[in-house]
């Protein structure tokens, strides 16, 4: 069966998508840790990241660096943290998270549920500053 993250590539579960190239799909994590977390997976389903192919793995980075350029345009944060975990939706992924305090990365904190409108906007405002060719 595919991954609740398949489904949102093949637009059967809606989403707030960021960005996506032929290799990545960018969108909106639904229960943020601060606004704008933003979750990019691999288009081809694979559990663990580790288990990613190599050339997939090299290529994911550059592209989470131009989401992570975008999301740092349009929110408010210190910086873009990082973070790979994979427990709870068995399709790869890396977390982007706007972050000005280390607590901002603790995934032991209550998930935020924002307003659709809010969510809408976030991720108008990071596109906004996603290169053409990835929109
Ligand atoms: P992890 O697998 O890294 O522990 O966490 C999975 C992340 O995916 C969580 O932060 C969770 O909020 C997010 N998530 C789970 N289901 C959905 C979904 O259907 N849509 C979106 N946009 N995010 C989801």
């Amino acid at each position: 069966m595919p991954t609740i993250f398949t489904r949102i590539i093949n637009g059967e579960i809606p989403c707030y998508k960021i960005a996506e190239d032929k290799n990545f799909f960018a969108f909106l994590d639904i229960n943020p840790l601060k606004p704008g977390h933003t979750l990019v997976i691999p288009k081809k389903e694979v559990d663990y990241i580790f288990n990613v192919d190599e050339t997939t793995l090299s290529l994911m980075l550059p592209f989470c660096k131009k989401v992570a350029e975008a999301i740092k345009k349009a929110i408010p944060c210190s910086r873009i943290g990082v973070t790979v975990i994979g427990l709870e939706v068995p399709h790869a992924h890396i977390h982007l998270i706007p972050i000005s305090v280390m607590s901002d990365m603790n995934f032991a904190n209550p998930k935020l549920s924002l307003s659709r409108e809010t969510m809408t906007q976030t991720a108008s405002a990071i596109r906004t500053f996603i290169p053409n060719d990835l929109l």
